[in-house]
């Protein structure tokens, strides 16, 4: 069973700009928003098959998201990798 380990959905808020704190976070169906800037991708393994996991930085406000595309888990799509006051560097 691999299921989410933070299912923090009251997480989202403060330094992110109104589009980020607007996207759904792990619903495979929402969408992002223009501003998002695609980064690398890559492949993952699952016992169902592979997936496809695409980065994304927000030019406005700085958040690195993901974005998992996964045809047997509506619950994949968008999560959050890191908010703006946690990069560093
Ligand atoms: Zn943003």
């Amino acid at each position: 069973m691999t299921t989410d380990p933070t299912p923090d959905d009251a997480s989202t808020n403060t330094t992110m700009c109104a589009s980020c704190a607007g996207i759904q976070q792990n619903w495979r169906r929402a969408r992002g928003h223009p501003e998002l800037v695609q980064g690398s991708n890559r492949t993952v393994a699952h016992k169902h098959g592979s997936v496809t996991i695409t980065k994304y930085r927000c030019e406005a406000c700085g958040t690195i998201w993901e974005y998992e595309n996964n045809k047997v888990n509506r619950h994949a799509g968008w999560s959050v990798l890191a908010r703006p006051e946690e990069q560093k560097g």
